[in-house]
């Protein structure tokens, strides 16, 4: 029943691929950002990653990040954006727990994308020396992480290449990022360069087959413009993206897809009609931007505002017990599959 597939048409892409250079394609839907840009979505023969094509560029991902920001935390009410900055501690909180249990004890931690640093943080819980440097392009970003949990960070786009940060890290962290950058091949090569010889590096990222069904049944069935308001620019193929962090110099440590039940609901393989992306309505993105960011109120973000003070003192495996209750990934399936909601991926440099 996976990837359920429609007869694609063969395109000539406008940009080869940026994890494998192919030149070779097809159409998997048309889509339009915001009012910002129509695009398409192809999926690469070689390597199987499936990316917008043309790109969208560095400004346009920023106009249209800034809009989607502004449009969700309009939508998403205080209390439970407190909630998730808990969850991503106690997912912290988890994952350190594994990487103990294997034996792992990082020292220096690189964080891409960091978000509310809430990760990183339930990291140092179990690895209270851990020296954690978050890099995101967004300043407001960055003063959150320093002032909240004290993290030195770096202003750039992940694309940059720093030479100063070669080696330096036994940890890079990626959780839900690399779909949104714009060229994945530089990105990946950065982490390889960033890690010590034998240091991981750690990922979340959307089953891509599953991400872009939605688009896809808008072209196949509905013949038009899908709507694209969150800046997925690469969907990845479970054994691509696999097959290429191999090439690049990575062992595969752990490597599953996870969240089955979007999968059970049709995502990936039914044709309902209430899987369908919405029509594009060329959405203003400055309607969100300029017009409503003032509305935007942040929510408290301090550690002691945020989680109850047994989560960060005393001992800790009455956390553990909670977090693996939440957030444990017991069935876990080969991302080769094509199912599942969201590729897990921890790889080893090697050397
Ligand atoms: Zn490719």
């Amino acid at each position: 029943m996976a990837n359920a597939s429609f007869n694609d048409a063969r395109v000539q892409r406008e940009q080869p691929c940026r994890l494998c250079g192919g030149q070779q394609a097809h159409l998997l839907a048309e889509t339009a950002y915001w009012d910002i840009r129509n695009t398409r979505i192809v999926g690469c023969d070689a390597c199987g990653l499936m990316q917008l094509d043309p790109m969208l560029t560095g400004p346009e991902t920023d106009r249209g990040c800034l809009a989607y920001y502004v449009e969700e935390t309009l939508r998403t009410a205080p209390r439970e954006q407190v909630r998730n900055l808990v969850r991503n501690y106690r997912r912290g909180v988890l994952f350190a727990w594994g990487l103990k249990a294997q034996g792992h004890r990082p020292r220096t931690l690189l964080e891409l994308g960091p978000g509310s640093g809430y990760f990183a943080a339930g990291l140092r819980r179990i690895f209270p020396d851990l020296e954690v440097t978050v890099m995101d392009v967004n300043t407001e970003v960055l003063h959150l992480n320093a002032r909240d949990h004290g993290f030195a960070g770096i202003r750039s786009m992940p694309e940059e290449h720093h030479t100063g940060l070669d080696d330096r890290f036994d940890l890079v962290v990626a959780r839900d990022i690399l779909e949104h950058v714009i060229d994945i091949g530089a990105v990946l090569r950065n982490v390889m360069h960033y890690l010590r010889p034998g240091g991981l590096f750690h990922f979340i990222t959307p089953n891509g087959h599953e991400d872009v069904w939605k688009h896809r049944l808008r072209h196949h069935l509905g013949r038009e413009r899908s709507e694209l308001l969150i800046n997925h620019v690469n969907y990845f193929d479970g054994r691509g993206l696999r097959q290429h962090l191999e090439q690049l110099g990575f062992d595969r440590v752990t490597y599953y897809t996870y969240g089955l039940k979007t999968t059970l609901r049709g995502r990936g393989w039914s044709r309902k009609p209430k899987l369908w992306a919405p029509v594009s309505r060329s959405r203003s993105a400055g309607e969100f931007a300029e017009d409503r960011l003032h509305e935007v109120q942040g929510v408290a973000h301090r550690m002691d505002a945020v989680l109850p003070s047994w989560y960060r003192r005393g001992p800790v495996w009455p956390l553990l017990l909670l977090s693996a209750y939440q957030h444990g990934h017991f069935l876990r399936v080969d991302p080769a599959r094509g199912i599942g909601h969201e590729i897990h991926g921890v790889f080893r440099k090697r050397g």
